[in-house]
């Protein structure tokens, strides 16, 4: 499973773009990062994505959702249908967000010319979509909002990412199911609201010592030892862990 960094910095950091990250070139996992100038410039095209998961309807993970779709729509207007799953109202949040950042008739233009299956789905959706097992679990991040983190497996490895998220059952679950946790860590010097900081992102570190921790929506740059730090630009070839 190859998985490309668009994105790593938290929402108000200097660390990098803002979320989103690219596996197996198809599978899009939030759209908070530039990924129409991104994604060429790493080498992937716009109109090799099949899917987009989106992990909940904060402007870092999903603000540029609507260029991205425009963009495909006016440069690979033959593209074939491409998928957005996401939390409780992201059909509604999307429209509006097209009609505001790109103005109601041409955003209305983009929905006809390319259009665009919203799905809205709930703790412990699974579905099979083309070579990828894709599962929901529910995250305590916003009180205000429906979020969620994936677990995709493909070809025998399994990736999670947690999204935004404080520490829960739902990432809990997700850390102890999976051979790589694409984990956020926005705190750094002490807790931080509605979010992880470095020392519950160790409490998960133990907890689920089987997989191997690349953490994100970074706050700040610092070490963390047994993890992995993300940075844009970089990408993976993740294999399952050596076991024994
Ligand atoms: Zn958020």
């Amino acid at each position: 499973m190859e998985l490309a960094i668009l994105g790593s910095g938290a929402a108000f950091a200097d660390t990098g773009h803002q979320a989103g990250y690219l596996v197996d070139s198809r599978l899009l996992l939030d759209c908070g990062a530039p990924a129409t100038v991104l994604l060429p410039r790493m080498g992937f095209s716009l109109s090799e994505l099949e899917t987009i998961l989106i992990s909940h309807l904060h402007g870092d993970h999903i603000g540029q959702l609507p260029t991205l779709l425009a963009a495909r729509a006016v440069r690979f207007p033959d593209s074939p249908p491409l998928r957005v799953i996401g939390p409780r109202g992201l059909g509604d949040h999307l429209h509006l967000l097209g009609c505001l950042n790109l103005g109601e008739r041409f955003w209305k233009e983009v929905e006809v010319r390319s259009p665009v299956e919203v799905l809205s789905v709930e703790d412990r959706y699974r579905e099979q979509i083309g070579d990828h097992l894709v599962e929901a679990f529910e995250v305590e991040h916003s009180e205000q909002l429906h979020c969620l983190a994936y677990r995709i497996e493909s070809g025998g490895v399994s990736l999670g990412y947690s999204g935004d998220t404080t520490y829960c059952p739902g990432i809990r679950r997700l850390a102890g199911s999976v051979d790589h946790l694409l984990c956020e860590c926005t705190g750094w010097s002490g807790p931080a609201p509605i979010h992880l900081w470095k020392e519950e992102v160790e409490q998960l570190m133990a907890e689920a010592p089987r997989a191997n921790f690349i953490l994100t929506h970074l706050g700040e740059r610092r070490p963390v030892r047994g993890a992995i730090l993300a940075s844009d630009g970089l990408r993976f070839n993740l294999r399952p862990p050596a076991r024994g």
